[in-house]
């Protein structure tokens, strides 16, 4: 096989479904051979890790908002370095909260521009489906984008505003014939409207104002959109429990439909958030605990692909901390750096493995992005490990988060789970050093 670079000879490594005792062979950048534990020399460069950490593969977030360029929310370099610290080694940009937003090709090659040199781990990019860039959706396809996010609810941003249930089905026709995903925020805007926004320091009001309904009813027309067009809707953010045995029934139909979760939903709960506590907003919200089981039976039973972070990040000004006013905070909370031990901590306690989480924050959103050559250690793919200590614990301090505005629900909470390196295509990432690629559909 020529000549190795690097011979990783790891006590435990996630490979394929289960955890074994591997020598994983690296060469250019890519995982040429592995092996049992003996095997493979002749490397360049060997290391040892012991049966005290778990050699995983790098962990791709599929869901993460950059704001880059036009705001001072997060960046590139800010969010990647977040990314590398958390285990992740590659993520896929959203199309909003930047400016400009990617609805065209040109807003694409902005974004490229604003990420290019600063990355830390590898970067792809969603392009957005919004009223009226039908025509340009190809174009972003031929300018590399992995797929497309649309909203059926207000955005929270002007620039991004949502589509009708007939909008997105005309979308998923088009990317039908394109053969990427549409990611889709699904809450009724309609629904929402009726009920009119929550104001003041009450979650319960807060709670009360984005209902399960909201979901249930927009899942409904994701489903039959997908079931007439024949595309691959994709479901962000699950928090309704409700929408899960419709979406089975739908598979069951063999209408193209997948769905994520995300650490928050998986480990929050609103019996559990005080009023004023705006670090914990998110849209749609946190629901109770009798939701977040359900959730985990979701994961279990494989009805939910994915876990991604929903990364989404503001300034520390923009979630109302002070005066804790639910309608006027910004929705959204940033755990890149944290998914991988909030996630690990609760899987651990309810009996699921280090294979169950690798497959949930690798392979699946890698299979989503259509990213062949990621989320996996196997001979082929990159050579992008994450190296977790999963027995350690730690306390979560915002001041050691790398995120541009580190204002987190976690602050204080013990969790078990260190990552002790990242290594993107069989190098350490170094904080000083970014050396992350932007990837375009196909070529990776
Ligand atoms: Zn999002």
């Amino acid at each position: 096989m020529g000549e190795l670079d690097l011979v990783i000879r790891a006590s435990r490594a996630v490979c394929g479904k289960r955890e074994t005792a591997c020598s994983i062979g690296v060469a250019g950048g890519r995982i040429v051979a592995v092996e049992p534990l003996g095997g493979l020399s002749g490397a360049r460069q060997v290391v040892e890790f012991g049966a005290d950490v778990v050699v995983l593969p790098g962990l791709v977030d599929s869901h993460v908002h950059i704001c880059e360029p036009g705001t001072d929310w997060e960046g590139f370099a800010s969010a990647t370095r977040a990314a590398a610290a958390g285990g992740i080694t590659t993520l896929v940009d959203m199309p909003l909260d930047s400016v400009p937003v990617t609805v065209t090709a040109e807003a694409l090659w902005a974004k490229r521009d604003a990420a290019d040199g600063r990355c830390h781990v590898d970067v792809g990019f969603w392009g957005g489906v919004v009223p009226g860039n039908l025509g340009e959706l190809a174009s972003l396809h031929d300018a590399g984008v992995l797929g497309f996010k649309c909203f059926l609810a207000d955005s929270g941003s002007d620039d991004f505003p949502p589509v009708s249930a007939g909008q997105m089905e005309a979308a998923l026709s088009v990317l039908r014939e394109l053969a990427v995903p549409l990611l889709i925020h699904a809450e009724s805007a309609e629904a929402a409207a009726a009920l009119g926004a929550a104001r003041g320091r009450r979650y319960a009001d807060y709670l009360a104002s984005r209902p399960r309904g909201l979901e249930n009813l927009a899942v409904a027309q994701v489903i039959e959109a997908a079931r007439r067009t024949g595309g691959h809707a994709h479901v962000v953010h699950v928090s309704s429990s409700d929408v899960l045995p419709m979406i089975a029934s739908a598979r069951r139909d063999g209408v193209r439909v997948t769905a994520e979760s995300c650490p928050h939903y998986l480990t929050l709960a609103a019996e559990e958030i005080g009023d004023g506590e705006t670090a914990y907003k998110c849209s749609p919200p946190v629901r109770e605990a009798a939701n977040r089981q359900l959730l985990w039976t979701g994961l279990r039973d494989g009805v939910l692909d994915l876990v991604v972070s929903d990364h989404s990040p503001c300034t520390a000004a923009m979630k109302e901390l002070g005066t804790g006013d639910f309608g006027a905070a910004w929705g959204g909370i940033s755990s890149l750096q944290l998914g991988l031990p909030v996630v690990w901590t609760e899987a651990r306690r309810r009996g699921f493995s280090l294979s169950d989480v690798a497959s949930w924050m690798a392979r699946g959103p890698a299979r989503l992005a259509g990213l062949r050559r990621k989320g996996r250690i196997a001979p082929g793919y990159d050579a992008d490990f994450c190296v977790f200590a999963p027995d350690e614990t730690f306390t979560v301090d915002p001041a050691r988060l790398h995120h541009r505005h580190p204002v987190t629900p976690y602050a204080g909470l013990r969790l078990r789970g260190v990552i002790h390196g990242t290594m993107l295509r069989g190098e350490f990432t170094d904080p000083g050093c970014p050396k992350g690629q932007l990837l375009a559909r196909g070529a990776a």
